[in-house]
């Protein structure tokens, strides 16, 4: 499943990131998630909670940010915004076009650390 090889490297790259930063721990981490990335949501979610456990992510919550699938029209001549994935033409002037510009993300956008000193606890 790759899903659990994304979510492994997710929580890699989280964890490092907040050992780095001096963070306690993982409060949130928010992933860049295109229609087109091939990723199914749930399943990644799965690995997720399955791997955070134990590590600096336990208890972090895993946001989604989804991002568009857009083309560039060389009619319009501009990137333009697909409404889905099943057809590949500007809903504008319904040219075809196969120059897809983003959809296809799957980026670690942010990781919210828990910076609390431990003098507070
Ligand atoms: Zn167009």
């Amino acid at each position: 499943m790759h899903e659990l090889s994304i979510a492994n490297s997710l929580v890699e790259i989280a964890s490092e990131h907040a050992r780095a930063n001096g963070g306690q721990r993982i409060l949130a981490i928010t992933v860049r998630v295109g229609p087109l990335s091939c990723v199914h949501k749930s399943a990644l979610e799965f690995s997720f909670d399955l791997l955070k456990q134990g590590t600096m992510l336990e208890g972090a919550q895993l946001k989604w940010l989804d991002v568009p699938v857009t083309v560039f029209c060389p009619t319009c001549e501009r990137e333009v915004e697909l409404p889905g994935i099943q057809r590949f033409r500007c809903p504008e002037c319904d040219t075809p076009s196969g120059d897809i510009r983003s959809g296809r993300e799957l980026d670690l956008e942010t990781i919210e650390i828990c910076q609390q000193a431990t003098a507070d606890a």
